[in-house]
């Protein structure tokens, strides 16, 4: 299975994206690192150019530590609302400083806030290539509040510029697909339910994902003083449960098995299939070879 962070601090790509960026990134990160050297697992620090540009010694630690750093644009504006050319120059100026910072080339890209829809593809993914870029993993696939694609699409135009899609994992209860694995999901839920629904994902494809501010419960007391009251809703739906996640992930940990998508898909020995469609219901959630899936064509549309 994949791990997955995006290297963010809260009260800059959350609170309000023109906020400096704290100390409590650094610190929330390392306590990640030294959770995922505890348990010997690797995983994809997809970073915020602004993190690279205040603590680069961070970028560093991270790639020292043998994980992969990989980009999440620079300063967390969704794509949406940025266009082609500033989407282009966001990706290449948080590219080159995770480059500079790190040593190592970067061939991945989450977008802030899932924020990609199908009329965004074309240019989004060819800014992706342009600026050398791999692979992608910003496609939720299914509909949630704040975003998420609910229907079935065709990843040619991925295809066509060579990224791969890896997009996050869900369940599927009836005819819906639901997220679980990761993020508020992962933090409020008790640990037994993500055991037991992660028992039915692909153990290679799976992705996880988290923001290192997830394990910080003093964070919400520093932000009220440095900015004031924070509403209910986001009291809620950002900082409930940020007490439980550091126990939760030792246990997610001590059952699965984590890595990179570096590690698993693009280092020398490794197989990469690209997909053709957002989400392959047979192939996410049951552990089949996925290099029988070359020639998938089937395009399915759920209402
Ligand atoms: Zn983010």
């Amino acid at each position: 299975m994949i791990f997955s962070i995006d290297v963010e601090d809260w009260s800059q790509s959350v609170l309000n994206t023109s906020n400096p960026v704290t100390n409590r990134v650094y610190d929330n990160t390392v306590r990640l690192i030294d959770i995922l050297e505890e348990h010997n697992h690797k995983a994809t620090f997809f970073t915020l150019g602004n993190v690279a540009q205040k603590h680069p010694e961070l970028i560093r630690r991270i790639s020292d530590a043998g994980h992969e750093v990989a980009s999440h644009g620079f300063n967390h504006q969704s794509i949406f609302n940025l266009t082609p050319k500033q989407v282009e120059e966001d990706i290449t100026t948080s590219v080159k400083l995770l480059e500079d910072a790190s040593g190592e080339k970067v061939i991945g890209f989450r977008a802030p806030n899932f924020s990609i829809r199908e009329y965004l593809f074309e240019w989004y993914c060819e800014a992706l290539a342009k600026n050398g870029l791999k692979y992608d993993s910003s496609l939720f696939p299914m509909k949630v509040i704040k975003y998420g694609i609910e229907r079935e699409y065709s990843l040619k135009i991925f295809n066509k510029y060579s990224i791969n899609e890896h997009y996050l994992s869900y369940v599927k209860i009836g005819k819906y697909k639901l997220p679980f694995f990761g993020g508020g999901y992962f933090r409020l839920s008790p640990y037994a339910i993500t055991k037991l629904l992660s028992k039915n994902l692909d153990s290679r494809r799976a992705v996880f994902y988290m923001h290192p501010y997830e394990t910080d419960y003093g964070e919400l007391e520093a932000v009220k003083k440095a900015y004031g009251k924070i509403p209910l809703k986001w009291r809620l739906t950002q900082f409930a449960g940020r007490n439980s996640v550091e126990k939760k992930l030792h246990k997610l940990m001590d059952d699965f098995e984590f890595t990179s998508f570096k590690q698993e898909f693009y280092s020398n020995d490794s197989i990469s299939t690209p997909r053709s469609t957002l989400s392959n219901i047979d192939e996410d959630i049951t552990d089949i070879a996925t290099t029988d899936k070359t020639d998938m064509t089937t395009k399915i549309l759920y209402s």
